[in-house]
């Protein structure tokens, strides 16, 4: 284990100068790197925090929905709170204190009217967050720790949560304009299984063209959800409704898809809802990782979280192969017992593939990114 924590601590470092080449490290520029740390200890001060004791005041449960520098917006029933952060909140060294899907406790600071007008201090926060409840699931992107806090901790990586408590992955791919990638869909198979997120493949614009029959059988054979349909159409609908029902779903997949109009055609009023958070929140402040949360009809929940996008597939290459789960009866029959399935001989996984046993194109998929995360 020793021997591989000391590559992934090169391939950390790798990764952090290759960032720093980027201009993610740039000092002038405010780069999710500097904004994610900010995450970590959200000034409490930024809304001014009340005098009262917390423990005195009316306390609601609630849904983190988005995050801006100073202060975190949670939903609660029909009511989008502005709320900070209390001083005896204890946050996680290794993780993100806070993120969009986690389940709080808010203590009401702001006086609520019986009628439900409030009185409107911009600067005054309606509630602080005084706990969080466990995660039940985590999308979680790994980022190398900052110079300055590498002393602090014992781990050098820190994870910055994209959303939690979440239930699925609703991946959203179309049969054309743009065509179907699916190594794409593979790499967001690794996501949703990682984060323990049951995967949903959505296959959109079915109106254009039926999709390979073989493919989805393919996709099928791996235990998938799949929904067919069409925005346009119609097609396929209520099929997708019940994929989703109860559930809370984040949204993956490349634009162009039809993810904005599948959710327009399942959730009324969704337009105005993308406006009013994407924009700036009722008081004027930008939202800096927005998500957009979505409630179905039916019950249930879409979260579309711009940190999704930027997933990649973060992972030890040796641990790859058991994101393959197809792999997993053969690999113990390959000669070498550290196999990658590449090259070696003897190897029970590349026959498999080679007898049409194992889908060539999932094998593709595992080359293509079994590369990728070498080079990171
Ligand atoms: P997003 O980037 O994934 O949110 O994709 P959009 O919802 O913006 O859709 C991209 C384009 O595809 C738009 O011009 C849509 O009108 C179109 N589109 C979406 N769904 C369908 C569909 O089911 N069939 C067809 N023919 N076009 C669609
Ligand atoms: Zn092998």
């Amino acid at each position: 284990m020793a021997k591989g924590k000391g590559k992934s601590q090169r391939r950390i470092k790798h990764w952090k100068q290759r960032s720093r080449h980027a201009g993610e490290l740039d000092e002038t520029a405010p780069s999710r790197q500097k904004l994610s740390r900010k995450e970590v200890k959200l000034p409490a001060d930024r809304l001014a925090a009340p005098d009262e004791n917390l423990q005195d005041l009316p306390k609601v449960e609630g849904m983190v929905v988005g995050m801006f520098r100073g202060g975190v917006t949670v939903r609660t029933g029909q009511r989008q709170l502005l709320c900070g952060i209390a001083k005896t909140f204890r946050a996680p060294a290794d993780s993100t204190a806070i993120a969009v899907g986690d389940d709080v406790t808010v203590a009401l600071t702001q006086p609520q009217h019986s009628d439900g007008r409030k009185d409107i201090d911009k600067d005054r926060a309606d509630g602080m967050i005084v706990s969080r409840q466990p995660r039940r699931t985590l999308l979680i992107r790994p980022e190398p720790r900052s110079n300055k806090r590498s002393d602090e901790h014992e781990t050098d990586v820190f994870h910055k949560v994209i959303a939690a408590n979440m239930d699925a992955l609703m991946i959203v791919a179309s049969t054309r304009q743009p065509p179907l990638r699916h190594g794409l869909i593979d790499r967001f198979l690794i996501i949703a299984e990682r984060g323990e997120l049951e995967p949903v493949l959505v296959i959109n614009k079915i109106d254009l063209e039926r999709p390979d029959g073989q493919l989805v059988a393919d996709f099928a054979s791996l235990g998938l959800h799949i929904v067919t349909c069409s925005a346009a159409s119609g097609e396929g609908l209520d099929a997708l409704r019940g994929a989703l029902a109860d559930k809370r779903s984040v949204l993956a997949g490349p634009s162009g898809v039809g993810k904005s109009t599948l959710i327009n055609a399942l959730v009324p009023e969704a337009d105005a809802a993308t406006r009013a958070v994407r924009s700036k929140d009722n008081r004027g402040r930008h939202t800096t990782s927005a998500a957009v949360v979505y409630a179905l009809p039916g019950g249930g929940m879409v979260v579309d979280t711009p940190g999704v996008r930027e997933l990649g597939v973060h992972l030890d290459p040796a641990q790859l192969p058991w994101y393959f789960p197809e792999f997993e009866p053969l690999a113990p029959q390959c000669r070498f017992n550290n196999c990658t399935h590449t090259h070696e001989p003897d190897c029970a996984v590349i026959a498999a593939v080679d007898d049409g046993q194992l889908l060539a194109r999932r094998y593709e998929s595992y080359l293509r990114i079994l590369e990728s995360i070498e080079q990171s």
